[in-house]
C-alpha cells in the first residue's frame, strides 16, 4: 500500500470510525494496549507509590502510604550504610507483598497482612534471620490500622474513616463541656441543700460525721447554733427548675452516648441524601432542646441568668435559630453515595438548603455516553457540573479529586470535615469491571489526562476566589495537557527523547470499552499526515481529511505504536480542554481578564513611548567604539547570565511556578515571584518552570551540574527563555 492509500484509510478511520472499515469491525487491538507515558508503569506492584493506604488509628496522621510508614521504621531499626542492608531488603520484600496482594483485592488490618506475607516468604527468605528482622521492622511502625488499595470502594472509606477520627475529637470536645456542666450545677444544687434548714437537723448532722467522733459532739446544740447563724434564702423556684431541668437534659443527652462518646455510624452514616434528610429533620427537636440547653447551663453556672433578659431569649429560639456554627457541635451527618442524574438533584438542594452534611459521592465512570446520544462522550459533566453546581451555592466546601490523589488531599478532605457548613466531595474511583489498567493508574490517569482534576474551594480559606480556589496537586497547571518526556529506541535503534504530552484521549485509551474508537499504525506505516493529538487539539485543523491524530502507545511486549483516534474522541477532548480551562480561570491562570488588561497595558505603554521618541531630540551620534550608557551597563553588570532569575514586576501572579515548585519559587510582598532558592532547583525544574510561565519572565540561565541528565536538551529547550 503506498502512503497515500494508508492515509486515506487511516483518514477514514478517523472521520467514520471502525463502521466505515468492515475489515476493521471488533477488530481487537494488541494486549495490554496502553499510553507510552504509562509504559514504566507495567508492574505496578514492583513500583513504591502512595498505595495501600494505612487507614491510622490513634494520634497523628488520618492515613499514610505503607512505603512511608516502612521507611520511618526503617529509619528508626536499620543500622546506617551496609550492616542494615540486609534488613532494608527484607522489610521491602514484605511491603511488596503485601502491596500485591492489596492489588488483588486484599484489605485488612496491616498486622495480618503483614504477618501472612512474613509467612509466606520466610521459608525461601533466611527463615528465622528474616522473621527476626522483620518483626524489628514491625515493631518500630509507628502506624497501626486498616490497610486499602485504590479500589472504587476507597472514596467511602477513606472518607468515612477521616469522618470517625473528626467524630472522637468532638465527641471528646462536646462531652467535656457536658461534663464541665454537669459538675458546675450540680455544685450549685449541693451547696443550696448544704444550707438548707433539712440539713441542719441533728439527724442529719450526726450521719455526716464518722462513728469515731459522733459521741463527742451535741448534735441539738449544733443544729441550734446553725439555725440562728443567718436566714436561708435558698435558691428562687425558679432557678432550682431551671438547673435540674438543664440537668436533666444534659445527662440524657443521646448524642454523644457511651464511655467514650463517639456517636455510632449506624446512626449518622447514609447512602442517600434523602434518608440523611430525614433523620436531620427528626433529630432537630433535640439538638435545639441541647442547644438551648447548654446556654442556659453556662449562663447558670456563671450565675449570669437573668429572666427578664433571657427568659423570651430562650423562648424564641427555635430550629431556625440554630447556625452552621451551632450545629457544628453535633455530630456530622456523613452520606456516601453514588453518582445519579436523580441524587444529584435531591443533593444539590440539600447543599442550597445549608443542611450541614457531609457528602461523599463516589464517580465511577467519566466516559460515559452523553444521554443526548450522537456518539458523544459525556466525559464526566455530570460530576464536573454537580461540583461546580455546589461550589456556587453558599457556604458550601467543595473538593473534587481522583481516587489516587486522596492520601495527598488528606488535609483538605479533614478541613472539609471540619467546615462549619455543607461539605461534597466528588471522587473518581474506577470499578473493576471496565479496567484496563490497575484503579491507581486509572484514577491517576483521569487527573493527568485534566479528565477529572483535582481541585477545591473551601470557603473558610479566603473572602475571595484567589484564596478560596485552588488547583493544587495538578501536574503542570498553566498548561492545557501536562509534557513528559519519553525515550525509545528508534528505527537505528539510537536513543529518542520525545516530548509526549498527556492528553484526555490516552485516558480513553486505558478503558477497554473504547478500543473501537482506536485504530493501530504499526511502526511501518508511520509517516507524513499523522499528527500527536496534542498537536492536533492545539490547532484543529480546517480540512479534517489532511490528517489524522494519533496517541503513542506500547503494547504488552514493549512494542510502540501509533494510534490513529475518532474524531468523537477528539470532540471531546476539546470539550475537556475548555472545562479545564474555565477552572483554570478560576484559580486565575490564564486569566483572560488578566491579559486582556496586561495586553492593553501593553498597547498604552508603546503609543507612549511612540509619542515620547518623536518629541525627544535625535541622540547625538557616538563616536564609534565609545562604551554603552553607564546606567545600562551597570543593570548589565548586576545580573550573571548563568544565573537563573525571574522577571518579577512583570509576574502575573499566576500560582503556577510558586505551586509546582515551592522551594524554588516564592511570591515577594507584592504577590510577585521570585526565585527564593536557586541552589534548591535542578535545571530541568528551572526549563519546565520557564516554559509553564504563561507571561514568560522566567529565565532559567545556565545548568550549574554539568552532570545532570539530559542536559543536552534541555539546553536546547531553554535557548528561547534566555
Ligand atoms: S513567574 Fe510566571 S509562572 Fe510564576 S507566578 Fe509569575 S506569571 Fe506565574
Amino acid at each position: 500500500m503506498t502512503m497515500e492509500t494508508q492515509l486515506r484509510t487511516q483518514v477514514v478511520f478517523h472521520l467514520a470510525g471502525a463502521r466505515a472499515d468492515p475489515r476493521r469491525q471488533d477488530l481487537p487491538l494488541p494486549a495490554g494496549l496502553r499510553p507510552a507515558l504509562l509504559a514504566p508503569y507495567r508492574d505496578l506492584a514492583a513500583l513504591r507509590h502512595d498505595f495501600p493506604v494505612l487507614l491510622c488509628r490513634g494520634e497523628g496522621s488520618v492515613a499514610q502510604s505503607l512505603s512511608s510508614a516502612v521507611d520511618a521504621a526503617l529509619r528508626a531499626v536499620a543500622p546506617a550504610g551496609p550492616p542494615g542492608e540486609s534488613m532494608r531488603k527484607r522489610a521491602l520484600q514484605v511491603e511488596h507483598h503485601v502491596r500485591g496482594r492489596v492489588m488483588q483485592g486484599a484489605a485488612g488490618p496491616l498486622r495480618e497482612l503483614w504477618e501472612h506475607a512474613v509467612a509466606e516468604l520466610a521459608p525461601a527468605a533466611g527463615g528465622a534471620t528474616f522473621e527476626r528482622e522483620v518483626a524489628s521492622v514491625y515493631a518500630a511502625l509507628q502506624a497501626d490500622g486498616e490497610l486499602v488499595g485504590c479500589d472504587a470502594a476507597l472514596p467511602g472509606r477513606f472518607v468515612r474513616h477521616a469522618w470517625a477520627v473528626e467524630q472522637h475529637e468532638k465527641a471528646r470536645l462536646a462531652r467535656g463541656r457536658i461534663h464541665r456542666l454537669v459538675v458546675r450545677l450540680d455544685e450549685i444544687l449541693r451547696a443550696d441543700a448544704a444550707r438548707s434548714p433539712a440539713a441542719h437537723a441533728p439527724d442529719r448532722l450526726r450521719a455526716g460525721f464518722g462513728d469515731a467522733h459522733r459521741g463527742l459532739f451535741d448534735f441539738a446544740a449544733m443544729s441550734r447554733l446553725l439555725h440562728h447563724a443567718g436566714p436561708y434564702a435558698g435558691l428562687a423556684p425558679a432557678r432550682r427548675a431551671r438547673i435540674v431541668a438543664a440537668l436533666d437534659v444534659l445527662r440524657s443527652q443521646r448524642f454523644y452516648p457511651g464511655p467514650d462518646g463517639a456517636p455510632d455510624p449506624a446512626d449518622w452514616v447514609f447512602d442517600d441524601t434523602g434518608a440523611a434528610l430525614d433523620a436531620f429533620l427528626a433529630r432537630m427537636p433535640a439538638m435545639v432542646q441541647l442547644h438551648k440547653t447548654l446556654l442556659v447551663a453556662e449562663l447558670e453556672a456563671e450565675g449570669q441568668y437573668v429572666e427578664a433578659l433571657h427568659d423570651p431569649i430562650f423562648v424564641a429560639i427555635d430550629e431556625t435559630s440554630l447556625t452552621a456554627a451551632d450545629l457544628q457541635f453535633f455530630p456530622d451527618f456523613l452520606v456516601c453515595t453514588n453518582s445519579a442524574a436523580g441524587a444529584n438533584v435531591a443533593l444539590l438542594e440539600a447543599l442550597s438548603a445549608g443542611v450541614p452534611i457531609k457528602v461523599v459521592v463516589q464517580v465511577a465512570d467519566l466516559l460515559e455516553r452523553s444521554a443526548a446520544g450522537l456518539g458523544r462522550f459525556a466525559f464526566g459533566l455530570r460530576e464536573a457540573h454537580l461540583a461546580q453546581a455546589a461550589m456556587s451555592l453558599d457556604n458550601v466546601f467543595v473538593l473534587q479529586t481522583s481516587a489516587s490523589n486522596l492520601l495527598q488531599m488528606r488535609e483538605a478532605v479533614q478541613r472539609g470535615l471540619r467546615h462549619a457548613g455543607p461539605s461534597l466531595f466528588a471522587v473518581y474511583a474506577p470499578p473493576h469491571a471496565v479496567v484496563g489498567l490497575p484503579g491507581y493508574l486509572r484514577a491517576a490517569a483521569a487527573m493527568q489526562s485534566r479528565a477529572f482534576p483535582a481541585w477545591c474551594h473551601d470557603p473558610g480559606a479566603g473572602t475571595d476566589l484567589a484564596g478560596r480556589f485552588s488547583l493544587a496537586n495538578n501536574p503542570q497547571v498553566g498548561e492545557d495537557w501536562p509534557v513528559e518526556s519519553l525515550r525509545y529506541a528508534g528505527p537505528d535503534l539510537q536513543a529518542i527523547t520525545e516530548r509526549v504530552a498527556f492528553t484526555f484521549v490516552d485516558f480513553a485509551l486505558c478503558d477497554r470499552r473504547y478500543d473501537a474508537h482506536f485504530a493501530v499504525i504499526p511502526r511501518a506505516e508511520w509517516g507524513p499526515g499523522q499528527i500527536p493529538a496534542a498537536q492536533w487539539l492545539a490547532n484543529p485543523p480546517e480540512d479534517a481529511a489532511s490528517c489524522v491524530p494519533y496517541v503513542l502507545a506500547v503494547d504488552d511486549a514493549g512494542l510502540l505504536c501509533r494510534v490513529v483516534v475518532h474524531d468523537a474522541l477528539m470532540r471531546a477532548a476539546l470539550r475537556c480542554r475548555e472545562s479545564w480551562r474555565r477552572l483554570q480561570e478560576l484559580a486565575g491562570i490564564r486569566d483572560s481578564r488578566v491579559a486582556r488588561a496586561l495586553a492593553r497595558e501593553r498597547e498604552l505603554r508603546s503609543l507612549d513611548a511612540a509619542a515620547v521618541s518623536e518629541q525627544a531630540p535625535a541622540p547625538a551620534t557616538e563616536p564609534a567604539g565609545s562604551p554603552p550608557p553607564v546606567a545600562s551597563a551597570a543593570v548589565e553588570a548586576e545580573r550573571d547570565p548563568a544565573e537563573p532569575y525571574v522577571e518579577t514586576l512583570r509576574c502575573s501572579t499566576c500560582n503556577e511556578c510558586t505551586l509546582a515548585f515551592p522551594k524554588i519559587f516564592a511570591y515577594n510582598d507584592d504577590k510577585q515571584a521570585f526565585i527564593r532558592d536557586a541552589r534548591a532547583a535542578t535545571y530541568r525544574q528551572l526549563v519546565e518552570a520557564a516554559e509553564s510561565c504563561q507571561v514568560s519572565v522566567i529565565h532559567p540561565g545556565q545548568p550549574r551540574d554539568p552532570a545532570e541528565p539530559g542536559l543536552e536538551e534541555l539546553i536546547e529547550r531553554a535557548k528561547p527563555f534566555l
